[in-house]
């Protein structure tokens, strides 16, 4: 593993979890447990490496996301790439180059509901749709193992009851709200990047990562 793998452009799996993360996807391809499959184009699962050390958890794909199949392809994801890269350059003066990422929603379907004029507008799930959806977060959470817990918005500290051995977790804003605030110019943006960087900092210096390390 190495920080420049800090880049959320591909979904890379390795050797060991890739039978498991097919079979996974195979089984959730035509879920229809909750009303969001009525919308979707399809099931969006996960970005990043599989197994991650870092793991972020956000709200919902959207409609770029609907479309390419990846969590995180619209504006949000680019800003998102923004502080990854910035905190990796940060922590790679302070920190051995040991850790790596992987970001996720806890839904896997496009979230859009009725407004008050009868359109479709993406929403956040409902808890009935996130309930719907736990079992497939939480099979993804075992695959990515992770050390660490990263929430992007308010709608993904709701998944952390379900969620066996939980680690160390940290609530950001999600990147959305960061943009409509400005984007990475802001100074909500910076806040993020500061918080990241001690947040890492902080549990995966020695020697609290050494202990929960599992290589
Ligand atoms: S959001 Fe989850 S539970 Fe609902 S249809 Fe999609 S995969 Fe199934």
């Amino acid at each position: 593993m190495s920080i420049q793998q800090s880049d959320l452009t591909q979904l890379l799996i390795s050797r060991s979890s890739y039978r498991q993360f097919n079979t996974f996807t195979q089984n959730w391809e035509r879920c229809t447990a909750c009303p969001l499959s009525l919308r979707r184009t399809q099931v969006v699962h996960y970005r990043g490496r599989l197994p991650a050390t870092v793991l972020f958890i956000g709200e919902a794909p959207g409609a770029s996301e609907d479309t390419s199949g990846l969590p995180f392809t619209g504006g949000a994801g680019v800003l998102l790439q923004h502080w990854l890269s910035e905190a990796a350059i940060r922590l790679s003066r302070t920190l051995r180059p040991r850790f790596t990422w992987g970001v996720m929603n806890v839904v896997g379907c496009l979230s859009q509901h009725l407004d008050d004029e009868g359109d479709y507008v993406n929403s956040p799930p409902t808890p009935e749709e996130i309930t719907g959806c736990t079992p497939r977060t939480v099979s993804l959470y075992q695959l990515a193992r992770p050390h660490l817990l990263v929430l992007l918005g308010k709608t993904a500290e709701k998944i952390l009851p379900a969620l066996p051995e939980r680690p160390p977790a940290l609530l950001l804003p999600h990147p959305a709200f960061v943009l409509r605030r400005g984007g990475a110019r802001s100074p909500e943006s910076h806040e993020v990047v500061l918080r990241l960087v001690e947040f890492l900092t902080h549990y995966l210096r020695k020697p609290y990562y050494h202990a929960h390390d599992p290589s």
